[in-house]
């Protein structure tokens, strides 16, 4: 059970354990950093081998284990999770900041996924063909890709490592997994509530510890034939690197820079509405946020008003009863506050936030106002670099052309959202946008479980997509078989 100021063990091989390297690492609050949450073990490579050789030591036995008893447990540990939502929601918000209703809203998104793998393991097949020869069967069989290494990053703790463990072992893979170490606390609940399911020894293993340690140790060791990566995009071609140099199948999901085009037939508060809630929930934290608004001239003047005023309206403070949370950590907030200096040396105009609030509640946190700069051109880099920051910058544009070729100029393509009342333009927007998630009004962040997710151009390796049947594509091989016994 979670506990504050614990100081929580690697899951290796079904057995809590320390790191041989006898160190840990404090996770402060980062609405309160004076506040330790908890520690955790601060492990190397030789750890990260160990969780290793468990999984592969656990593959065969998982493999043909029947899928409806993979699904069994699966479904079982979301039921745990479900009968915990409260405490791991509490300890969400306690070590990666966000406000309560989103990290309970992440809580279920993780137990739902639990639940839709739990009986897609029971479907799990292939496609029998008819032979050319008169005694032959022909059929094509899915199989687990072995031992998968999941890479994942803090902005979604739980969600983001179980819309890739839940598939990964409904396929029969078992797994070894790094979480982001701002926030690795409901990761390891996870793998409590799958050990008290009945997940067998090794089929699951945690190691905390640093990226280029651990994480790299998971990518290169000859024990693991699959690696899933989310986070940044700069260490994500790393990995992508890394990983196919090692020979293995590897998907990296990344960073973004999304715009929401706001065309003349828009109604400027709905629009507002609609990249408000899209730049400024999760703190302006989610890699699918809005944080550019490529605006009509005709509708300018009144969305940039309607903008201003629901960022000035936003309660920002510790996430347990504020709309907003602080950002996850001080390098998250200095990251935010510098890119707000670099857009106002460029050129555009600050209408909204800039600063930290002020007040007892924040003094000490990492809180951030949200933010709208104007006046934005595309070149600058508040309009081409992901800030990862509650900023939303404005760019005028002259029409619906103008505003898709904004839209598209940026080296990334995660979501892209258009807000228009003209079905030629959505059409238009849905066929030229260049993003893996395209939304017509609608905010470009929130995303189903059950249909495909992944970007265009740096977003991502387009490898392979996450979540769905998607999901499950990337974790298992085709075998081809001509029986003719
Ligand atoms: P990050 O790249 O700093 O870290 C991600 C993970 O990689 C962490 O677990 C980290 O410890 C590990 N890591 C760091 N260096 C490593 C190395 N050399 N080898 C192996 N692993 C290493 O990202 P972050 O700051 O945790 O997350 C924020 C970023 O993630 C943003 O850019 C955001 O857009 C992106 N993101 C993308 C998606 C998506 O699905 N496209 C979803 C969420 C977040």
């Amino acid at each position: 059970m979670w506990l504050m100021t614990d100081t929580r063990a690697n899951y290796v091989n079904g057995e809590w354990v320390s790191s041989e390297t006898g160190e840990t690492i404090d996770v402060e609050n980062p609405a309160n950093p004076s506040e330790v949450v908890a520690s955790y073990q601060q492990s190397n490579a030789a750890d990260a081998a160990d969780a290793v050789d468990a999984a592969v030591a656990a593959q065969d036995d998982w493999a043909t284990t029947p899928g409806p008893e993979r699904g069994r447990i699966l479904r079982e540990a979301g039921t745990i999770l479900q009968e915990r939502k409260e405490e791991l929601t509490d300890s969400l918000v306690a070590e990666e900041g966000k406000a309560r209703a989103e990290a309970a809203g992440e809580v279920q998104r993780a137990i739902d996924i639990f639940h839709y793998f739990a009986v897609k393991a029971s479907d799990l097949g292939g496609t029998t063909k008819s032979p050319s020869g008169r005694q032959k069967n022909l059929y094509i069989r899915q199989e687990p890709v072995g031992v998968a290494a999941l890479v994942t990053p803090w902005n979604y703790p739980i969600a983001i490592p179980v819309w890739k463990l839940a598939p990964a072992l409904a396929a029969g893979n078992t797994v070894v997994l790094k979480p982001a170490s701002q926030a690795p606390g409901v990761v390891l609940d996870v793998a409590e509530a799958l050990d008290e399911a009945g997940l067998p020894d090794g089929v699951f293993n945690v190691v905390t510890g640093p990226g280029s340690e651990v994480g790299s140790e998971f990518i290169e060791n000859e024990g693991t034939d699959a690696v899933s990566f989310t986070g940044s995009s700069h260490v994500g071609e790393m990995v992508y690197e890394q990983a196919t140099d090692s020979g293995k199948r590897v998907q990296t999901e990344l960073g973004g820079k999304n715009p929401t085009v706001v065309t003349d037939s828009a109604d400027p508060a709905e629009a507002a509405e609609i990249v408000a809630t899209g730049g400024f929930g999760t703190t302006g934290q989610s890699c699918t946020g809005c944080s550019r608004a490529i605006v009509d001239e005709e509708v300018y003047d009144d969305f940039v008003a309607e903008l201003v005023d629901r960022a000035e309206s936003i309660d920002v403070g510790p996430g347990n009863d504020h709309e907003m949370g602080p950002q996850a950590s001080e390098s998250e907030l200095e990251g935010t506050l510098d890119y707000i200096e670099i857009a106002q040396n460029e050129g555009a105009t600050l209408v909204a936030g800039g600063g930290q609030p002020e007040g007892e509640e924040v003094e000490d946190g990492y809180f951030v106002e949200p933010t709208v700069f104007t006046d934005v051109e595309s070149d600058m880099r508040i309009a081409q670099e992901e800030v990862f920051g509650p900023v939303v910058a404005v760019l005028k544009v002259s029409d619906f052309e103008e505003g898709l070729a904004v839209a598209n100029d940026v080296p990334y393509g995660l979501s892209a959202s258009v807000v228009t009342d003209d079905h030629t333009e959505a059409n238009r927007f849905i066929d030229e946008a260049e993003a893996g998630v395209v939304k017509v009004n609608e905010k470009t962040t929130g995303l189903e479980l059950h249909v495909p997710f992944g970007g265009f151009k740096r977003s991502s390796s387009e490898t392979w997509r996450e979540q769905g049947d998607a999901g499950l594509d990337f974790y298992t091989i085709e075998k081809t078989v001509y029986d003719n016994y």
